[in-house]
């Protein structure tokens, strides 16, 4: 068994994904992708290919941003993007916090390229997540721990809201 510090969960493939923070899996699973995402102070290694523009299937190691999720190729490329970088929480509406917990929720429609990055993000962890670019019709609810640096992400799920006005 192999313990990561994060991964993402599936909840149902049309509408709900949840990121968690740290549980088990046989290390065999772990062995279908040699590539690492860093993100903040973690590093994990992914479990499936995500369709990442500019084919970043062939770097060993992806840099995500941790608070506006956009990736770099390289370790100079994020700490370029830090220093610019002037996000420290998800776009969005906070909807719920308790101590250091908070709860965003992000329009897909009105935050395209966040949600888009998040389900690329997600896709490493997902064997059968198919939702990348399609985000308009989902709400996503981003769950972050807050510190001195800002809210990190630590979770989401998403749901497809078209179909709840019906
Ligand atoms: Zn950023």
């Amino acid at each position: 068994m192999v313990r990561v510090v994060a991964a993402i969960a599936h909840v149902t493939s049309a509408c709900a994904s949840v990121l968690i923070l740290t549980v088990s899996f046989p290390s065999n699973l772990l062995q279908r992708c040699d590539q690492y995402v860093i993100m903040g102070k973690y590093q994990m290694k992914v479990w499936y290919q995500s369709p990442y523009p500019d084919d970043t299937t062939r770097i060993p190691k992806m840099y995500i941003c941790e608070f506006c999720l956009r990736y770099q190729k390289s370790e100079i490329g994020i700490k370029r993007h830090a220093s610019k970088c002037r996000w420290r929480h998800p776009p969005g509406d906070e909807i719920y916090r308790k101590g250091k917990l908070q709860v965003w929720q992000v329009d897909g429609k009105k935050h395209k390229q966040y949600c888009q990055h998040l389900c690329l993000l997600a896709k490493f962890f997902l064997d059968h997540k198919t939702l990348y670019y399609d985000v308009e019709p989902f709400l996503f609810y981003i769950m972050t721990l807050a510190d001195t640096d800002g809210c990190h992400t630590v979770g989401y799920f998403s749901k497809n809201f078209v179909g709840l006005l019906i």
